[in-house]
């Protein structure tokens, strides 16, 4: 036992070491050979532990400091960078460039140069064992010092030599491009969201965004992540006002008309200059209008912040459907349906016979594995309502059985074929702890079988609670399927299974009982 401890220590050392032997900074490296004979450029940001060094991204082990108002810089890794030596004896810590020299001490407000002692703005300070200085002392070592405010970055800019105006701009601009707004002000460039959540985080704030669009939560339709235009153009400097049909993006003295309220992430990239990055796994989304790819931490940071954002509850959507489909599953139809439910992160519920079951077994690893919920639809599709107890009993029980034995699951939802049902029927069910499914919405998908006429059917007809009958059992009814979610997720509505539906509606399933559907 012991000796695994040592050797775990000895191992945390080593890894230690080798952690911090790679994150030390380019920085110390300059110091090690022959001083650069042109002028180095440094960038530091103020609570950020990355810096530039001549236009390249470097680690930094003292992030930049601010007190009382006055920016300080770690002062060893600042002279390594510009060619300085530092020496420590006792209190005092010196720096020296050529033939100037300043010497500090912590606490004090002034320090000693070769001539005469300098007056500080406010105290040198140490800072996790990192000794900071006021950034601007040093330009008494020939050096230039640059800042910029809280709100252009949080920049210092130091230089061995005095850079031509152009060079400065070019160098600031560059620097701020390359590690993006300083920390606290992130929020104030960003957005994050998240798919299937109203909620968002702007300017550091959580917030709800308001239903001022058709739709405001993010959402996935196909391959393409929607996101509400009000939520993501003003973080990028943009204002919205409606237009028309449309909304009128106006910002960065341009103007862009987008017809929709929900843009694709590839839109906002294009159109409107921002940074998306995405997580799948927990759907964050995190829009800036600079870079992050320099600041990992604050990315992932972000990333996981808007992968918390709670996710939409029923008061938050336009509404909620559950699609059915009986009398699968259907070979191929069924894996084109579910590949499509999958990609549109659509959830529906599958009313199932045995004898199609017999025929396509490997479908039904699918159903529950995506998120979707299986039912019983009775083992021959027999007209219920005219069976014999033992009949009925024997067309419920044979499909709960084999549905139970593949999956672990036993259903609690029935739908009876043709939706036929006696009190025998309910009986039944009630005796098996399982409820009567019908539907609020038929399009007839199984006699149309013609794909626009069914999509028709629903979008002009349906609510929200709705349960809508359809069959995967033709290609017509697969694609009107995939296209309904299409046309109404894009207006808010998700779909999620019967029992999820239920309980979004707070209607707790009887045994039993029939139910239609859950609108108003
Ligand atoms: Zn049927």
């Amino acid at each position: 036992m012991q000796r695994s401890v040592r050797f775990l220590l000895a191992w945390v050392l080593i890894l230690a070491l080798t952690i911090s032997t790679l994150a030390l900074p380019r920085l110390q490296e300059s110091t090690g050979g022959s001083v650069p004979s042109t002028g180095s450029v440094l960038v530091l940001q103020g609570e950020s532990s990355w810096g530039l060094l001549d236009g390249r991204i470097t680690a930094t082990t003292g992030s930049r400091y601010a007190q009382n108002g006055v920016q300080l810089v770690p002062l060893a890794q600042t002279a390594a960078a510009l060619g300085g030596t530092v020496t420590t004896d006792g209190g005092t810590v010196t720096v020296q460039y050529r033939n100037r020299f300043l010497t500090f001490t912590e606490g004090s407000w002034s320090a000693q140069s070769e001539s005469e002692p300098v007056a500080l703005s406010t105290t040198p300070v140490t800072v996790d064992g990192v000794f900071h200085v006021p950034a601007v002392s040093l330009s008494h070592l020939g050096w230039t010092v640059h800042t910029t405010g809280y709100y252009d970055g949080d920049l210092v800019l130091l230089s061995r030599t005095s850079l031509p105006e152009d060079r400065l701009e070019a160098s600031l601009s560059s620097a701020l491009e390359l590690l993006g707004p300083n920390a606290g002000l992130f929020p104030s460039s960003s957005v994050l969201l998240r798919l299937d959540s109203r909620w968002s985080v702007q300017n550091g704030k959580t917030t709800a965004m308001s239903e001022t669009t058709d739709a405001v939560t993010p959402t996935r339709s196909g391959s393409t992540i929607l996101v509400p235009l009000n939520a993501c153009a003003p973080a990028l400097g943009y204002t919205v006002t409606p237009s028309g049909n449309g909304y009128l993006v106006t910002g960065h003295g341009t103007s862009l008309t987008f017809s929709q309220a929900m843009v694709s992430t590839a839109d906002v990239t294009a159109k409107l200059g921002g940074h998306v990055y995405l997580d799948d796994a927990s759907g964050a989304i995190v829009i800036s209008a600079y870079s992050l790819d320099a600041k990992l931490s604050l990315r992932s940071t972000a990333l996981e912040q808007a992968g918390q954002l709670t996710l939409l509850d029923s008061e938050l959507a336009k509404g909620y459907i559950a699609l059915t489909f009986d009398d699968g599953p259907s070979g191929s139809i069924s894996s084109t349906l579910l590949d499509g439910l999958k990609a549109r992160n659509a959830h529906a519920t599958f009313f199932l016979c045995n004898y199609r079951i017999s025929t396509f077994p490997q479908t039904m690893d699918r159903y529950l594995a995506e998120g979707h919920e299986i039912a019983n639809h009775s083992a021959t599709h027999a007209n219920l309502s005219t069976a014999s107890s033992s009949k009925l009993a024997q067309e419920i029980d044979t499909t709960n059985r084999t549905i139970t034995q593949r999956t672990g699951v036993t259903p609690t939802l029935m739908r009876p074929p043709g939706g036929a049902y006696d009190s025998d029927v309910l009986a039944a069910l009630k005796s098996r702890g399982m409820s009567c499914i019908l539907w609020s919405l038929d399009p007839m998908d199984w006699k149309l079988r013609n794909t626009e006429k069914i999509v028709q059917a629903v979008v002009s007809q349906v609510e929200d609670g709705d349960i809508v009958l359809l069959h995967d059992m033709s290609n017509a009814s697969v694609q009107a399927a995939l296209q309904i979610i299409d046309i109404l997720q894009a207006k808010g509505y998700r779909f999620v299974t019967v029992s999820e539906l239920a309980e979004i509606k707070d209607v707790t399933l009887q045994p039993g009982q029939i139910y239609y559907g859950f609108t108003d």
